[in-house]
């Protein structure tokens, strides 16, 4: 396995004749990998010949005063887990690199970056679209892989992708949790042992809309009242959104059916968490 910091490096193993025919994938990560991680990983490396893992906190996809200098890190353990599922480059650029002095371009996807964690994080989407836009022309992969664990960055992806005419297939990936349902995320390593317990509040409301709808409710109004009772349950937490949306453009719905997207995001004290179902597929 290869460890490349340098831009210049990376994309000169990734076009001809290095890249010599090969099929590259390419998994972006903020690194400190988990299980989630891993499940795209070892997809990544099924796909294709060359399974390239990228590891960048992005600072520009951060506001101001969210948890970018906290942001969990341990290269170590990430190369030892990229390791063991197969990757052959990891690719680490820095920050001075990747945004140089000067730097002043970005990719701005509009309609679909605006509700849900672009609402409570302005901005945020265009960060994600232009690192994701700058790393697909460094890596230049065939195949892409990337969680529903973040369902709306996935959807921005998607649209980016079709609406630039790049050459990536966007593969979407489900999302893994704990035993206990909690999605794995590098953000739970902020969690006390009490905070941990009452993230299960998310899980639990996904259950309830879940087994609901399977029941044959289908009000919105009904839904989200469920689901919000059994978040207010918890003191500890405070939810930022809960909405039901479609899952294919992310617009509001009155009435719930199978491509109904619930998404939300709580925070767990200083934590803030998203998870999301889409209510007709498994979870
Ligand atoms: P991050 O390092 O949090 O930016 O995530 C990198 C990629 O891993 C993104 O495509 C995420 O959607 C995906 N991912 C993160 N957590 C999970 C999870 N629990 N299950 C599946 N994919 C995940």
């Amino acid at each position: 396995m290869k460890i490349i910091n340098s831009i210049i490096h990376m994309q000169a193993l990734a076009i001809a004749p290095e890249r010599n025919g090969r099929c590259i994938t390419f998994v972006p990560t903020m690194g400190y990998l988990h299980e989630g991680h891993a499940s795209l990983l070892r997809e990544g490396r099924k796909r294709g010949d060359v399974l390239v893992l990228s590891i960048f906190v992005n600072p520009i996809q951060f506001g101001k005063n969210e948890d970018l200098d906290r942001y969990p890190r341990d290269l170590e353990r990430d190369c030892q887990i990229a390791d063991e599922c197969g990757v052959d480059i990891v690719f680490i650029p820095t920050a001075a690199e990747m945004y140089p002095h000067g730097f002043q371009t970005g990719v701005s996807v509009r309609e679909i970056s605006l509700p849900l964690c672009g609402g409570s994080r302005p901005g945020h989407f265009d960060g994600v679209s232009t690192v994701v836009a700058k790393l697909f022309n460094i890596v230049r992969p065939d195949v892409a892989l990337f969680g529903c664990k973040d369902f709306q960055q996935l959807a921005v992806i998607r649209r980016m992708t079709s609406d630039l005419n790049m050459p990536v297939e966007i593969v979407g990936m489900p999302i893994v949790r704990e035993p206990d349902g909690l999605a794995m995320s590098s953000r739970n390593a902020y969690l006390t042992p009490a905070e941990r317990t009452s993230a299960l509040c998310l899980f639990g409301a996904i259950t309830r809309v879940r087994e609901l709808f399977a029941a044959g409710e289908y009000s919105i109004d009904v839904l989200t009242r469920e689901a919000r009772a059994i978040i207010e349950q918890e003191p500890a937490a405070v939810i930022d959104y809960l909405e039901f949306r479609d899952s294919s453009l992310l617009q509001e719905v009155e009435v719930a059916d199978s491509s109904t997207l619930l998404a939300l995001a709580v925070k767990i004290g200083s934590t803030r968490l998203i998870d999301n179902t889409v209510l007709g597929e498994n979870l």
